[in-house]
């Protein structure tokens, strides 16, 4: 008798009818298309398991339900995401819509697939009280979410293309109400992460429904003007390619329209008339390499005259969502405007796909293990900064207190006073929390307020907590011995076991140093000036230590004893006859070489010149050292000795002739003042200057120079500060960080450019 289970297993699965075997296959050619590696099997799978559970389900369209889940799975191949994904996509409204259980795809698909399935479903069953609460919620709640993985987003922004791909069957009522939320919350997102491809559909798609006779009104515009545009591409694009051909620059030209959303917004927010509106039609071209973007420009610029003010930089300073390009407008061949836009290939599939253009997810063979890590981890770095972005952007209290889900049960995400999102580890305390911001504030937490209440310190944080921990002014003080039975994370607990040694490491110091006055103190030896003495010094180390620190700790300890050191010294006395009274002090090693200072009095010490007089020190105009840095001295022949920061870029290139660095260390403290660059990235706002200038001298530090840059609502102030020393520097980048609507203030040093 066969088993009945491996009979269920060997079961083939059904002979699909016509019109699926070819949907089937048609994603197959996507998915192969893409050159991504994939499991043709696994996905037909899931195709039939997908089929077997929707069976009876239909769209409104009157097709079979499973169309839906094959059409955005290509839309998720398209993305170059992985199986895995093109898997769930398959597989993502069936724990929603069918009698299917997570368990169950987790047992067939295996867990990666799972977890996005439940990711994609999660997102999909929030409700919500009132429409404004709704979109404000489902929007953080993605933010949020892509924390996690931002695949489950990406299959999410597919499954909504696709629905209003196919929207026109919908009763009127829910097409206006599915639009505006594809317009409000959707599109956003697309952008955000940098999928034009999607956005603009989705745009497009959604102004058809809300605004069906101005959208029939763009359409009819740009299609009476079809002719003259293409005669005037052609003739741009002629002109162009022989021009670039001169300078040996290879380029991929195209016309490119806008979409017609993008020139209804033009419409509005300018004021403006369809037929005022000139850069319905750009060209983009597309170069090799990024030193071609700057000579495409140069050419550009002297074959067609640029508009003055419309030039734009965008690959020295990229756009929040990682868009690169360079943009002019010229008087084109047809003697009207015309909006160019320069960039790589690479940087075109940014614009073009945004993060998936360096999805980790790619399985493509040419990308190695290294790439792949690289480009995880620039996918990584664009969640983060757009998650700090968004929690930054619109801190409103309303989101805080609406921000209550819990969309994955391992992880917590919780707010500063100040809106930045911190994620934690599940059942995280306000202590954990605390020690996750700095190490000093867990130190000297004494309370925690959530939410705006007092709670105890065994408070278990939820998803969507502010927390304000409550610190104590004694700058020493410690945790207490029962908090690492409370706190949850090992970063807090590590932190509370490494003070409490220190703590330990002090007392036996300070027993060492006492046990060792009163052995000596038995032999009538005076202990004052032994200690200080270069005898007690040598015979520390002759029992070997290399710090006087350590040799206290061991005997407090009781891992050495203090009569054998007595000993010692009681045997070197005898030698000695007396303890010299002039005896160096421990632990100051004296120096050989002398020490001198220039006649700047920039607080260098140079080492291993004989005469001091007449050398001029001076700093380094490429890299402005300040006290603190790691420096470098090169004996510039006539002019002195130039000090570079040791990771200056010239220092590397005057390496070439090592002999001419000499030793250099920075002096006690300085009296001369210093020049650094910093930089400030922030969102404009009333009044930031007035607040950023304020910090600025309030650390009693001069602007020497300003400059700054808009982009969008982005802007990037960059000063020159006169300063004191290294420390002032770090104090006041701090502060400046702390500063309402600055999102991150550094400093500028030439590596960084
Ligand atoms: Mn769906």
């Amino acid at each position: 008798m066969p088993d009945p289970e491996a009979l269920d297993v060997a079961l083939p699965e059904p002979v699909l009818p016509d019109h699926l075997r070819v949907l089937v296959d048609s994603l197959l050619d996507k998915v192969h298309e893409t050159g991504i590696t994939t499991d043709d099997a696994l996905i037909e799978q899931a195709f039939h398991f997908a089929n077997r559970h929707h069976a009876g389900q239909k769209r409104k369209s009157g097709e079979d339900f499973v169309v839906h889940p094959v059409e955005v799975a290509k839309l998720v191949a398209d993305l170059l995401l992985d199986t895995d994904s093109v898997v769930a996509a398959l597989l993502h409204d069936v724990v929603e819509d069918t009698e299917v259980a997570t368990e169950e795809v987790r047992e067939l698909f295996g867990p990666g697939v799972a977890h996005l399935v439940e990711g994609v479903t999660k997102l999909s069953r929030i409700s919500f009280a009132s429409r404004e609460q709704a979109q404000i919620e489902t929007y953080r709640k993605m933010i949020v979410a892509m924390a996690h993985d931002y695949r489950v987003i990406l299959i999410k922004l597919a499954d909504r293309l696709h629905n209003m791909r196919t929207i026109r069957y919908l009763p009127k009522q829910k097409q206006v109400a599915k639009a505006k939320e594809t317009v409000e919350i959707y599109a956003p997102i697309a952008h955000r992460l940098g999928v034009h491809t999607i956005k603009w559909e989705l745009e497009d798609l959604s102004f058809a429904v809300l605004y069906p006779r101005k959208y029939a009104d763009i359409q009819q515009m740009v299609q009476t003007r079809k002719v003259d545009r293409e005669r005037l591409m052609r003739m741009a694009n002629e002109e162009l390619t022989a021009a670039l051909a001169e300078v040996d620059i290879e380029a991929d030209i195209s016309g490119r329209t806008k979409h017609f959303y993008s020139i209804f917004q033009k419409m509005q927010q300018k004021g403006k008339e369809f037929n005022e509106i000139y850069d319905l039609t750009g060209i983009r071209v597309v170069v090799d390499k990024l030193s071609d973007c700057y000579g495409a420009i140069g050419i550009i610029h002297s074959i067609w005259t640029p508009l003055p003010g419309r030039f734009k930089d965008y690959i020295a300073i990229p756009k929040m969502n990682g868009y690169q390009s360079l943009h002019t407008t010229v008087i084109g061949p047809s003697g009207k405007p015309l909006e160019i836009q320069v960039r790589t290939d690479d940087m075109h599939r940014t614009a073009e796909f945004g993060i998936a253009a360096h999805s980790l997810y790619k399985e493509s063979g040419k990308v190695g293990k290294k790439g792949r890590a690289a480009a995880h981890q620039k996918a990584e770095d664009w969640i983060r900064n757009l998650i700090e972005w968004e929690s930054q952007a619109q801190g409103s209290q309303e989101f805080m207190d609406g921000l209550k889900f819990d969309l994955y049960d391992d992880e917590v995400y919780v707010f500063t006073p100040k809106g930045q999102v911190k994620s934690l580890a599940a059942g995280a305390t306000p202590l954990d929390f605390a020690y996750a911001v700095h190490t000093d504030v867990g130190h000297r937490c004494v309370g925690a307020k959530v939410n705006g209440r007092i709670v105890p310190l065994s408070y278990t944080l939820k998803s969507g907590d502010t927390i304000d921990v409550l610190t104590s002014n004694q700058l020493d003080k410690g945790p207490s011995r029962d908090w690492a039975n409370i706190v949850q994370t090992n970063r807090a607990r590590s932190k509370i076991r490494a003070f409490f040694a220190k703590e330990r490491r002090e007392d036996y110091e300070q027993k060492g140093r006492d046990s060792l006055a009163e052995a000596l103190k038995r032999q009538s030896i005076p202990h004052a000036k032994i200690a200080q003495s270069s005898l007690l010094a040598g015979v520390i180390r002759e029992v070997g230590f290399k710090k006087a620190e350590e040799f206290y700790v061991a005997i407090g300890g009781g891992k050495f004893s203090v009569q054998i050191v007595v000993e010692k010294i009681l045997q070197q006395l005898k030698t000695d006859e007396a303890v010299p009274d002039d005896a160096p002090l421990m632990g100051v090693i004296p120096s050989k070489q002398r020490t001198i200072r220039s006649g700047d009095d920039f607080g260098v010490r140079v080492e291993g010149i004989a005469d001091a007089s007449g050398v001029a020190v001076r700093m380094a105009k490429c890299c402005m050292p300040v006290p603190g840095d790691p420096i470098k001295g090169y004996i510039s022949l006539g002019r002195g000795i130039t000090i570079h920061r040791g990771d200056c870029p010239n220092v590397k290139a005057l390496e070439k002739t090592p002999e001419r660095f000499t030793p250099v260390h920075w002096e006690g403290r300085p009296d001369a003042s210093f020049r650094a660059e910093i930089q400030i990235e922030a969102w404009d706002r009333v009044r930031l200057l007035e607040e950023i200038s304020r910090t600025i001298s309030e650390h009693g530090c001069n602007i020497v120079q300003h400059m700054g840059v808009v982009d969008d609502q982005m802007v990037k102030e960059r000063f020159t500060i006169e300063l004191g020393d290294v420390t002032v520097l770090k104090t006041l980048l701090a502060a400046l960080r702390n500063v309402d609507s600055i999102f991150d203030a550094y400093r500028v040093t030439p590596g960084q450019g």
